[in-house]
């Protein structure tokens, strides 16, 4: 690891006013189960880090208004298990519950969750390989080697790496917002234009400018949140990222649905909201045959590597599988 400044903020404009002076080698530091992470590996490398534990504009979990707000710092276990969120918004609190293990739930924030990195092991594994986000300009292993858990959706020829998350798809479904102060102030954005697909420039990965701070996320209040689900599907269950994943929400009369929301996670370079997939189902009977049709409306446009093919199959039925379970809530 390498030397580096430590400063705990006292307010949340502190915070972004000593990232802003600290240049892009500065990072702020939530529960710091990414943020070590990476800098053990050396893969980060920042020269300050800006502590924002304690801040109150970033913490705090309301539900009492015309949207759910969430503050930056909330554990994600604390959130999991807020009861109306578990009642109102079960895609919310599945997304959370079914990511990492307790331990880390219990340290880590909604704010680090949306701003974690990709596990892609070229990334991580550090100067061996040739890695484009690591290292601009350098090549991009996983194109050519091992991509079973690399994206088939929103790749490019410089990155294919997945956007490991699973709230942020969940809050794609729901059209939610994050508050974000800077250096010019406050501005509002939807989190489904948080993060951006590589491009030509992997190494940015998100909308937000340099020393800008998540203070909340805000999603809009619906009453398809009851009839939601976070489907996860991965290689262990005791804990590990998806290899496919979908949330959904309906709205339904009878047995007809009315409206749809589906977002799928672990198959692409950000969160995947698929309109296309949800207008498969409007006005139709919601059979196991229209929802898997729906499935693989949402992975219209994947395309397959060397080892990650039988993905577009499973990412079609976790779709699928996450609208029947939906169909029983509604
Ligand atoms: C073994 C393991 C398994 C995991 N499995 C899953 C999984 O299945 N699903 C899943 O979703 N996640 C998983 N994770 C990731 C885990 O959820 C994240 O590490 C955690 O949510 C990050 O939160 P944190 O508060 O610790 O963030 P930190 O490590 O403190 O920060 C992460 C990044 O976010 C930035 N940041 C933090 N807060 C803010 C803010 N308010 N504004 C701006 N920037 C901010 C930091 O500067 C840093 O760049 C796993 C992690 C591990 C180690
Ligand atoms: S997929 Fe992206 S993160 Fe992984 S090696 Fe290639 S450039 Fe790096």
């Amino acid at each position: 690891m390498q030397p580096f400044s430590y400063a705990r903020a006292q307010t949340a404009s502190d915070a972004v006013r000593a990232a802003t002076t600290g240049g892009s080698k500065t990072r702020f530091l939530a529960g710091g189960t990414t943020l070590y992470d990476l800098m053990k590996l050396n893969v980060e490398t920042p020269a300050n880090v800006i502590d924002v534990a304690g801040l109150k504009e970033l913490e705090g979990i309301d539900a009492s208004g015309s949207e759910l707000v969430l503050g930056a710092f909330s554990r994600m276990s604390d959130v999991a298990a807020y009861p109306a969120i578990v009642a109102e918004y079960p895609a919310i609190s599945e997304s959370l519950w079914r990511a990492a293990s307790q331990q880390l739930r219990n340290m880590a924030t909604l704010g680090g969750n949306l701003l974690q990195r990709t596990r892609c092991a070229y990334f991580r594994g550090g100067e061996p390989f040739a890695c484009n986000k690591r290292k601009p300009g350098s090549g991009c292993s996983a194109l050519g080697g091992i991509d079973r858990g690399h994206a088939l959706l929103g790749g490019s020829d410089t990155c294919i790496a997945v956007y490991p998350g699973d709230l942020a798809i969940a809050l794609v479904a729901f059209d939610a917002r994050i508050d974000v102060l800077g250096r010019n102030g406050q501005r509002t954005i939807m989190v489904e234009e948080l993060h951006r697909e590589p491009g030509e420039t992997p190494d940015i990965e998100t909308t937000l400018q340099p020393g800008e701070l998540i203070l909340r996320i805000r999603i809009p209040k619906t009453i398809m949140g009851r009839a939601s689900t976070y489907h996860k599907i991965r290689d262990w269950e005791s804990y590990a990222f998806a290899l496919a994943s979908a949330a959904v929400a309906l709205d339904m009369d009878g047995e007809i649905v009315r409206a749809a929301r589906i977002a799928i996670g672990g198959l692409a370079t950000r969160p995947w909201r698929v309109r296309d997939a949800e207008q498969v189902l409007v006005g139709r009977t919601l059979t196991l045959q229209a929802a898997r049709e729906a499935g693989e409306a949402a992975l219209q446009g994947a395309r397959p590597g060397h080892d990650n093919a039988f993905r577009i199959e499973l990412g079609a039925r976790t779709v699928a599988d996450a609208l029947m379970i939906a169909k029983q809530r509604a």
